[in-house]
């Protein structure tokens, strides 16, 4: 049995009580996956602060000191002196520690895990703790510092640097603290390294000016120095984001050379009967996007291909011209719109643009009448229809094609893999290209991981004479103003939406929120001068569409709503989007919201209403959202903003595998280095046979960097 491979349970200090701790809080099983887990920071013994030079403007400071008081802080804000009952720690709110290292003190404050710091940071007893100072009320605090055993003797560390690693609060209650982290990881370290074997080809190492694995595992855990450190970090990160793009290119090296695509070569009368009556010239980016489509499409493989654009970039003629391109070569195609609202704005574009091509369109949506369905029904079958347009209910069963050329999904996200995979089974003998449409701009690094083995095309030019959305901050105490803008632009005859937020967990308060909202706006904008309409998740669908297309068609001029109108909804003369309590959105939602305005030529707005309750850093995120409307800026931001911490195996980024040391938001240019030097490697040697990369394939086929089939749209 090797070192490597033994349960954990046996590495000298662990035992079968640690070992189901290590499981459950770090998912290690084994020594090997012990060695894994890597220190985040390092503590520099030399580089610890007197509380004396501590200052508030210090992106984070290290102190030592022992613990003079800790109080307990109650819900009504009244201090109580800590009587270390239980009942008290379950009230309170807060805890407050107040720590001296002889130059004076400092307070450190905790609003979560009070208990199991009011037990540990007993009065007399010495830590280090390491974290942002900030100033409140005059004096420096650290809220929620990492806190470690002081360093002073008796560590096990050998350099100056100590890793700290990754903890849990049921990881040191169970006796794994930072010192016995350590303590383990020299064990495992011990038993391994003999048998740890490299990973990488000689070659790539030379190439890439890497240290060897054992060198890298040896140093990161017990740093000689900080140079030995830098290159052992380098040294991992390359590996791991090396192998993900490998793992990635691979697949799509393989899907290329082996997918049989329909033949959609000539370009002929739709397309060009469309193309010519176009009201407007398409911007360069649409163009080559077009290209780009063509080629795919003609190449003899099937496409699969995303296509990114910003809000109000110009996807849907994209979408409609590469459809038409399909017609032209005896296919049909369909597009599909995640909601309803979305499925019907479409079809009524695309049936505008299709007029001078006599391509038969139609829509299918879950409102469809029996009769409906069963003309489109037949007219699927026999081909007579040539672009369906709908949601969700194309993929019925029922819903049989004569042939299925292009399927076009219009964002994405909302698309499970399962349902995508629904579409595909419905083309002739041979699958559908596939374009998936998306506004949400995601960061290059991230789109690159998780559509690394689909091709990627950009629209990255707004029609000319678009204007900028205006976008300013205000607080909710000065709604007034808001309220006098709203007047005066609906007087212009401009229509103006009011977002709220709905955030699940507090579903009914929202609710409650959007209710006295639309309360307050229809005494301020009383009938019959004003007409007011609302929407929301909560409305059957009938309703829904009913206020909705009130606004789309000028009937009302205010649009109350929640976040139901984020995705697509065009209303070209709406020129105001108001957003409340805009603290709680996300930069992404933030986005996405505004881009429902400014689709016309008029001057357009966006207000971000906040209450004073807005944090440092959400006001941050609206601070941007005035700065600039790119969104490619915006979501780069975001994920910096955020980290990547929050980024990474969160929903909102879904990302489908774990990283263990490199960061999609940190290490942008390495995971750039690593693409293409992956992309090189397999150019030469696409199924990696060769004896050199003989490790290389090894390491792939233990699975490691398999993704989810979460970035197979096909
Ligand atoms: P999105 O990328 O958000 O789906 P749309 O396709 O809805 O954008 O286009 C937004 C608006 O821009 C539509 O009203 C459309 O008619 C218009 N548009 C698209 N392409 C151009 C162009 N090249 N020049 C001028 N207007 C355009
Ligand atoms: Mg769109």
């Amino acid at each position: 049995m090797s070192a490597l491979n033994s349960e954990i349970q046996y590495l000298s200090g662990v035992g079968p009580k640690r070992a189901a701790l290590l499981r459950s809080e770090l998912g290690v099983e084994t020594f090997g996956d012990l060695l894994r887990i890597f220190p985040f920071r390092y503590i520099d013994r030399t580089s610890i602060t007197p509380i004396r030079d501590a200052r508030g403007d210090l992106a984070y400071v290290q102190i030592q000191g022992t613990v003079v008081s800790s109080t307990l802080i109650g819900p009504g804000g009244s201090t109580q002196m800590a009587k270390g009952g239980p009942v008290e720690i379950r009230a309170a709110k807060r805890l407050s520690v107040i720590v001296d290292d002889g130059s004076g003190q400092m307070e450190m404050v905790f609003f979560k895990g009070i208990k199991w710091n009011y037990e540990r940071l007993k009065p007399g007893s010495t830590f280090l703790f390491f974290g942002k100072p900030s100033e409140f009320n005059g004096r420096l605090n650290i809220v929620h510092p990492e806190i470690d055993n002081p360093v002073a003797g008796g560590t096990e560390a050998r350099g100056t640097l100590t890793g700290v690693y990754p903890s849990t609060e049921k990881l040191k209650n169970g006796g794994i603290t930072g010192k016995v982290m350590c303590k383990l990881q020299s064990a495992a370290l011990a038993m391994c390294l003999p048998e740890i074997k490299e990973t990488l080809p000689d070659y790539i190492l030379k190439e890439n000016a890497l240290v060897p694995l054992t060198y890298a595992l040896r140093n990161i855990h017990f740093p000689a120095d900080s140079y030995a450190l830098q290159k052992s970090v380098r040294r991992l990160k390359f590996e791991e984001l090396f192998f993900l793009q490998l793992s990635l290119l691979k697949q799509k090296y393989i899907q290329s050379r082996g997918s049989v695509g329909l033949p959609v070569t000539k370009v002929g009368a739709a397309f060009n009967a469309c193309y010519g009556s176009l009201p407007y010239e398409l911007t360069g980016a649409q163009k080559r996007v077009i290209r780009e489509i063509h080629n795919d499409m003609k190449g003899g493989h099937q496409m699969n291909r995303l296509l990114q654009g910003d809000v109000g970039s110009g996807k849907t003629m994209v979408a409609v011209l590469s459809a038409l391109l399909a017609i032209d070569n005896g296919y049909q195609a369909c597009i599909m719109a995640p909601t309803e609202v979305l499925a019907q704005q479409h079809f009524a574009n695309i049936s505008r643009y299709l007029e001078p091509t006599g391509v038969r369109c139609a829509l299918l949506t879950g409102s469809s009448t029996q009769k409906e369905r069963r003309e489109i029904h037949s007219g699927l079958e026999d081909g007579s229809i040539g672009i369906i347009v709908g949601t969700h209910a194309l993929l019925e069963d029922n819903v049989v094609f004569h042939a299925l050329g292009l399927a076009v999904i219009d964002e994405q996200h909302r698309f499970g893999v399962d349902q995508r995979a629904k579409l595909w089974g419905k083309g002739p003998s041979v699958p559908p290209h596939v374009l998936v449409m998306t506004a949400t701009p995601i960061p290059r690094t991230l789109a690159m991981t998780l559509y690394g083995d689909l091709d990627v095309s950009v629209i990255d030019e707004l029609p000319p004479g678009r204007k900028p959305v205006k976008t300013a901050m205000i607080s909710d105490a000065k709604k007034g103003t808001v309220y006098n803008f709203m007047r005066k632009q609906i007087e212009l005859g401009r229509q103006v939406f009011v977002v709220y937020p709905l955030i699940f967990e507090s579903e009914k308060m929202d609710l409650n929120n959007l209710e006295m909202g639309y309360e307050e706006i229809l005494k301020r904008f009383p009938d019959p001068d004003y007409k007011v309409a609302i929407v929301h998740g909560q409305q059957s669908a009938e309703v829904k569409n009913f206020n909705m297309s009130a606004f789309a068609v000028g009937r009302a001029q205010i649009l109350v709503s929640t976040t139901v109108i984020e995705v697509g909804v065009d209303v070209p003369n709406a020129s105001v989007m108001v957003i409340e309590s805009a603290q709680r959105f996300g930069l992404s939602q933030l986005h996405q919201l505004r881009g429902r305005v400014g689709r016309g030529a008029d001057e357009s707005y966006c207000i971000l209403v906040h209450d004073f309750k807005t944090s440092k850093e959400a006001k941050s995120r609206l601070e941007l959202m005035c700065r600039t409307n790119d969104g490619f800026e915006i979501a780069e931001e975001d994920m910096k903003m955020r980290g990547p911490g929050d980024l990474e195996g969160t929903q909102q980024s879904g990302l489908p595998i774990k990283l263990s040391i490199a960061s999609l938001a940190k290490d942008g240019l390495m995971l750039n280095e690593a693409r293409v030097y992956a992309d090189k490697v397999l150019n030469a040697d696409p199924s990696l046979e060769l004896p050199v990369n003989r490790l290389l394939a090894e390491e792939l086929r233990k699975g490691k960097y398999d993704m989810k089939d979460y970035s197979k749209i096909s």
